[in-house]
């Protein structure tokens, strides 16, 4: 039987962020013994609010040394708790700061890494090659197993809080693994906050919005105050198409708060939302490749015969895309 190692680090405020509970849940699945690791700062109210989730031991290494990211400090904690749990398999969530360590961790413990990993069995993993146009199921005999599974993949655990009891994982750090300082962090202010990996709609919008319009003018501001209103109302995260972020670096009229970061598709994100709502893009294939992930996918497009026509969205607007998004944003004003 596996003992499987749930393997999270805690976030600021001392919680689990949701990929963790997202983890937390897939493991559930999977039988075996069931042993939960934390790192951070502080772990003990990470650790109470999945105190029923029915792991054998809450293992843990905490302390100043760990409130932040940093690859000596993560991987000689997630080594010494590998070690400590005994597991066999070890799953965390590929949050930046686990994708970072978890391949180190598992050469190691002389196991194997698969990361992008996004749904798991008891006895494989599945990922996606090439752009996520293949999708691979993998076995290995190999252990421990080190797998880090992508946000959105699972469905996240819920149940009830508690008291848990837990073990202190000792590690000694050398300086060498303290060299690296975080002096601070740069983040967009969370009004210009666009890209949201859990908003329930994904609304992207594509180089028409730049384009020449009836009138023989193009409308810039007046697309930026459209699409800028709609993600207010509507907390969606908003997707760009690759010739609309590619037109701030031709020195375009552009969408002042696009950037390369929103592109979706072959040589972008993709991302996972439950819905999407594609306006004044073509519907390329290499940008429909950033939908695989969007279940219910809808568009707007003057052009009858765009690709989303051709069997990419379920739901294809004939319409203007400026005259459709103004009025969805009276309809949820006045909501
Ligand atoms: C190797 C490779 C990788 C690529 N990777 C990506 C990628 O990752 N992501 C990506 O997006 N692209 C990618 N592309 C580019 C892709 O093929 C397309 O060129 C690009 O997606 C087109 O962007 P667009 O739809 O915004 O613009 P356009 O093709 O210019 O389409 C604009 C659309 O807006 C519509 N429109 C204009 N005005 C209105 C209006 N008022 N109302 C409604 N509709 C309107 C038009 O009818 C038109 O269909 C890649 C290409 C290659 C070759």
């Amino acid at each position: 039987m596996e003992t499987i190692l749930v393997l999270a680090h805690t976030e600021a405020d001392g919680s689990l962020a949701k990929s963790a509970l997202e983890t937390l849940g897939a493991a559930k699945t999977l039988g075996g013994t069931l042993v939960v690791g934390l790192i951070g700062e502080t772990v003990q109210a990470a650790a109470n609010q999945i105190a029923g989730c029915g792991a054998a031991k809450f293992l843990a290494v905490a302390g100043a040394d760990y409130a932040q990211a940093r690859y000596g400090t993560d991987a000689a904690a997630a080594e010494a708790i590998c070690k400590a749990s005994g597991a066999t398999i070890v799953i965390a969530p590929a949050t930046s700061r686990m994708n970072r360590v978890l391949p180190g961790v598992a050469h190691r413990l002389g196991g194997r890494a698969d990361t992008h990993v996004t749904g798991l069995t008891a006895n494989s993993i599945t990922r996606w090659y090439y752009r996520q146009r293949m999708e691979a199921v993998i076995e290995r005999t190999q252990r421990p197993w080190v797998i880090a599974l992508e946000s959105g993949c699972a469905p996240a655990w819920t149940g009830t809080a508690g008291t848990a009891t837990v073990e202190n994982v000792s590690v000694t750090l050398a300086d060498a693994a303290k060299r690296t300082t975080v002096t601070g962090v740069k983040a967009p202010a969370a009004d210009q906050q666009t890209i949201h990996p859990d908003a329930k709609l994904l609304f992207v919008a594509g180089a028409g919005w730049t384009k020449k319009q009836a009138d023989g003018q193009p409308h810039v501001p007046e697309a930026a105050e459209l699409i800028m209103g709609f993600l207010k109302a509507s907390q969606a995260s908003l997707g760009s198409s690759k010739s609309l972020v590619d037109l701030s670096g031709e020195g375009q009229a552009v969408l002042p708060f696009m950037s390369h970061l929103n592109q979706i598709g072959q040589t972008g994100s993709t991302p996972r939302h439950p819905k999407g709502l594609a306006t004044c893009c073509h519907g390329e294939e290499p940008h429909t490749v950033g939908w695989r992930f969007v279940n219910d996918r809808r568009a707007i497009n003057l052009d009858a015969n765009c690709g989303w026509a051709r069997g990419k969205a379920d739901v294809l607007y004939v319409a203007d895309a400026f005259a459709v998004m103004r009025k969805l944003n009276e309809l949820l004003a006045a909501k």
